[in-house]
C-alpha cells in the first residue's frame, strides 16, 4: 500500500513538472497539441434536438460555449442513412462501413480503433454510456464483430481490449450468457475491478487498476425513470481516474438515449435526455477549461425521428415537437469543438474525418 501511495506521489510530482513545461510552450503549440481528448456523442442528436433545449427550456445551453463548429455528412458505405454501428465505426476507426458493422470494414476485416492506436502510445482510455456498454456506439471503440447484435461476443472482446475503464449498463452480456461463462469473473482475473448495481461497497481504486462498472442488466434507466446524474457523475469519475494516472487520456461519452426518444417519437424523452447530455457537456467543459490541455468534441452519429419544431396551436407564437419518421434521417450533423486543436473541426466534411482530425491533433 505504501508503495502505491509513493508511486502516485511520484506521478503527481512528474505531472507538476509537465504542467510547468506546458506554460513555456508558444501559443501556437498550445493550440495544436492537446494532452487529452474527450469525445461526446449524442446518439440521434441533430440540430433540432439541440434546438429543443433553447425552445422549451429557455436556457443557456452548453453549446453556447463552443467557438469552433462544423458539420458532418453521415452516410455509411452501403446506405444513405447510417445506423449507430457504422456511425460509431466511422468515428472510432476512420472508415465508412456497412450498417450494423462494429469495428470492421466492408469485408468484415477488423479496423484498428482510436482506443487501440492511442493505447499503444501509452494513453489511458475510458468509455461511458447510458446504454449497455456492449451497445453499438461504445462497442465500436473496442470490439470488432460483423453485426451489432453480437453483444455477447462484444462483451467477450472487452476482456482483451486496452480500455482502462468502462461505465454503463450491460451486465447480462457478461454473466447471463448463452455459453454459461461468467465474464465478470474473467474480467476480475484480467485485473479489472468489477462493480455491478448489486455491489454496495465503495472503494477507492488504485488509479492504475482497470475498472468495469456495469450498472444495469441491459440499458441504463431513462432519466424519467430515475437515472439521476449517472451520466455526469460517471463521466467525471472516469476523467478524474484517468487524469490521476497523469498519462494522456481519451474518453468517449455517449448520451445513448436521445436516439431512443427519437425512435419513440417521444418529445419529452428527447428533451429529458438532451438536458442530461447538456449537463454532462457543461461538466466536461468546466474540466477542460480548468485543465487547458484537453480537446473536447461534441457530435452525433445521425439524427433520429426527423424531429422538427413545428408551429403550435397558436401559429408561429408557439412551437411543438413533431416527427417525420420512427427511424434515422440523412440530415447533416453539427460538430462542436473546444480546446487545443479545436479549430481543425471547422467546415463541412465526412463523419470518418472526425477520427483523422483527432489523431492529427495529437501527432
Ligand atoms: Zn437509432
Amino acid at each position: 500500500m505504501r508503495k502505491l501511495i509513493f508511486a502516485s506521489l511520484l506521478v503527481a510530482a512528474i505531472g507538476c513538472k509537465n504542467d510547468s513545461d506546458v506554460s513555456h510552450l508558444s501559443a501556437e503549440e498550445e493550440t495544436t497539441n492537446p494532452k487529452n481528448i474527450i469525445l461526446l456523442i449524442g446518439d440521434g442528436m441533430g440540430v433540432t434536438q439541440i434546438s429543443s433545449l433553447y425552445a422549451f427550456e429557455d436556457k443557456i445551453a452548453s453549446f453556447d460555449r463552443f467557438k469552433n463548429i462544423g458539420f458532418i455528412k453521415t452516410s455509411s458505405s452501403d446506405n444513405h442513412i447510417t445506423d449507430s454501428a457504422a456511425g460509431a465505426t466511422a468515428f472510432a476507426s476512420g472508415i465508412k462501413t456497412y450498417n450494423a458493422a462494429i469495428g470492421v470494414d466492408d469485408d468484415t476485416v477488423a479496423a484498428e480503433t482510436i482506443v487501440e492506436i492511442l493505447s499503444k502510445k501509452g494513453w489511458r482510455t475510458g468509455l461511458v454510456a447510458t446504454s449497455s456498454i456492449t451497445h453499438a456506439t461504445p462497442a465500436a471503440f473496442y470490439a470488432h464483430v460483423a453485426h451489432r447484435k453480437m453483444e455477447e461476443d462484444i462483451a467477450k472482446q472487452l476482456l482483451d481490449s486496452d480500455v482502462d475503464i468502462v461505465i454503463g449498463g450491460g451486465e447480462k452480456y457478461f454473466n447471463a450468457r448463452e455459453d454459461g461463462i461468467n465474464y465478470l469473473d474473467s474480467l476480475r482475473s484480467k485485473g479489472y475491478h468489477v462493480k455491478t448495481k448489486s455491489d454496495q461497497e465503495i472503494e477507492v481504486q488504485n488509479p492504475a487498476e482497470k475498472e468495469a462498472h456495469l450498472m444495469a442488466s441491459s440499458a441504463m434507466q431513462k432519466i424519467s425513470e430515475g437515472r439521476g446524474d449517472f451520466l455526469t457523475e460517471a463521466s467525471l469519475y472516469t476523467i478524474n481516474k484517468l487524469q490521476n494516472t497523469n498519462d494522456n487520456f481519451f474518453v468517449m461519452i455517449e448520451g445513448s438515449q436521445i436516439d431512443w426518444g427519437g425512435h419513440a417519437n417521444d418529445h419529452d424523452y428527447i428533451v429529458d435526455e438532451m438536458l442530461d447530455f447538456d449537463k454532462t457537456i457543461n461538466a466536461v467543459l468546466d474540466f477542460a477549461e480548468k485543465d487547458g490541455n484537453t480537446l473536447v468534441i461534441v457530435t452525433a452519429d445521425h439524427e433520429t425521428g426527423g424531429y422538427a419544431l413545428s408551429s403550435g396551436k397558436d401559429g408561429y407564437k408557439t412551437v411543438t415537437g413533431t416527427f417525420t419518421t420512427g427511424g434515422h434521417t440523412a440530415a447533416m450533423i453539427p460538430v462542436f469543438a473546444f480546446g487545443p486543436g479545436s479549430e481543425n473541426f471547422q467546415g463541412v466534411y465526412e463523419n470518418n474525418e472526425i477520427f483523422h482530425k483527432m489523431l492529427e491533433s495529437v501527432k
